[in-house]
């Protein structure tokens, strides 16, 4: 396991319950209001780094050419592993005390550091795919008694395999983009035929996404002990999901229309490398998944604490309505991409797999409204007296995580992103 250096410090003020410590660095794509230039940069403390600056100054040193004067890190990421470590070491001794490079040097600070609050943030990477798996055991089984069976909540294939579907990689939005409440099919009485109308069941699911960092050549998958080598980072993702719409069209093909609208995520990579030191088990796997899921490392989960907020329109104040982890996660994203890979499937750089709804075994870490309100059986109150079972028009979803360990923090900001109301359709002719 990897070991944190305490005594690696910076020379840019950091708050201690900063989620982008030193020890982080996370990649993302930013631009300012004069040019709206897209470029790469990394979050340190409360403000970013520019490293499309950095690189023309020639403090970067990476072979095959420019990488981060780039609208996206697909090139950056493209460029492998090898150049990922050195960058992140190279940037870390750039922004530490120790080194007098960046930190005696106001001229150059000035060129490349930017306050967060003062630039916008974009989309990392350019996603050629998504997927989204279904990996909480805890979430299938509070679905499976939902809307099946109490008794045999779990499907048989559930506990053989990472269960997933492919998504729409061109409904992919960073934080802070707006939803649109989606309209589709709903069957409220089932005897009655379907109606058009606006969702009324609209809903978000907690989840990470990973983001791929080396693909494959079709036809060969990738070894789950391998898998690891294939993974850039991770991200949050608010996986907004329309139940109504959900439940009368997803038989027998899965999600559809309920699922891409919106799939939200935060502005910032956090690399595997930066997760590294918190790493932790998986959830015992009975049964002992077939040999081609059944990995060597012991430790191919991660400790990252998440939380959702709700805040509607008019109110003063965040409600935070889940708490729960990643570690609750039966299925490893290891375990993830080589079942996806297994017939053949290529996947690509920029590619994003989310995790599944992350719920946890307690009332409170259930990572949707449909389970924390118990499909509207159990609405919950919101501080300010509103009251929940599903997103209203105008409110509000925070999700937020972070790990920590001997008061290093690595954390991953949020992903936000508020409801609008529903367009208005005249099909009347
Ligand atoms: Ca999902």
């Amino acid at each position: 396991m990897s070991t944190i250096d305490k005594n690696l410090t910076s020379f840019i003020d950091i708050a201690a319950d900063s989620d982008f410590s030193i020890h982080n660095l996370p990649y993302g794509i930013f631009s300012e209001a004069a040019d709206g230039k897209r470029r790469a940069g990394v979050a340190i403390g409360e403000q970013v780094l520019d490293l499309s600056v950095l690189e023309t100054e020639g403090l970067l040193s990476l072979d095959g050419g420019s990488y981060f004067d780039q609208p996206t890190l697909n090139a950056f990421i493209d460029s492998g592993r090898n150049n990922w470590t050195k960058t992140r070491t190279t940037i870390q001794a750039l922004l530490s005390n120790a080194s007098e490079t960046l930190r005696d040097n106001t001229e150059l600070q000035k060129k490349a550091l930017f306050k967060q609050a003062d630039v916008t943030m974009h989309l990392p990477v350019q996603v050629p795919g998504f997927t989204d798996f279904y990996s909480s055991k805890e979430h299938a089984t509070n679905v499976g008694t939902m809307f099946r069976d109490p008794n045999n909540a779990l499907l048989p294939n559930w506990t053989e395999m990472p269960v997933g579907y492919n998504g729409r990689a061109s409904t992919v939005i960073v934080s802070g983009t707006d939803v649109i409440r989606p309209s589709g099919q709903l069957k409220p009485n089932a005897d009655d035929r379907p109606i058009f109308s606006p969702c009324k069941r609209l809903d978000f699911e907690l989840e990470t996404a990973f983001v791929v960092g080396k693909g494959n050549n079709i036809g060969q998958p990738i070894a789950v002990d391998e898998a690891a080598d294939h993974i850039f980072g991770m991200v949050l993702l608010n996986d907004w999901s329309a139940r109504d719409i959900q439940k009368w069209e997803y038989v027998p093909l899965g999600p559809f229309n309920a699922k891409t609208f919106a799939s939200e995520v935060s502005p910032w990579i956090v690399t595997m490398d930066a997760l590294a030191p918190f790493k932790t088990s998986c959830p015992t796997q009975e049964p002992k998944p077939l040999a081609y899921l059944n990995e060597k490392a012991a430790d191919s989960s991660f400790d990252i604490t998440l939380s959702v907020e709700l805040l509607p329109e008019n109110a003063n104040e965040a409600t935070v309505v889940c708490e729960t982890n990643f570690k609750y996660m039966y299925w490893s994203m290891a375990q993830q991409l080589t079942h996806h890979t297994i017939t053949g499937c290529k996947v690509e750089v920029g590619d994003m797999m989310g995790s599944g709804t992350i719920s946890g075994p307690t009332p409170d870490s259930y990572g949707s409204m449909l389970e924390i309100a118990w499909n509207a059986t159990k609405p919950v109150t919101l501080k300010g007296g509103e009251i929940r079972s599903f997103i209203e028009d105008g409110d509000t979803v925070i999700m937020k995580g972070y790990s920590e360990k001997d008061g290093i923090r690595v954390g991953f900001g949020e992903v936000r992103g508020k409801v609008l109301p529903a367009l208005t359709f005249d099909f009347d002719k």
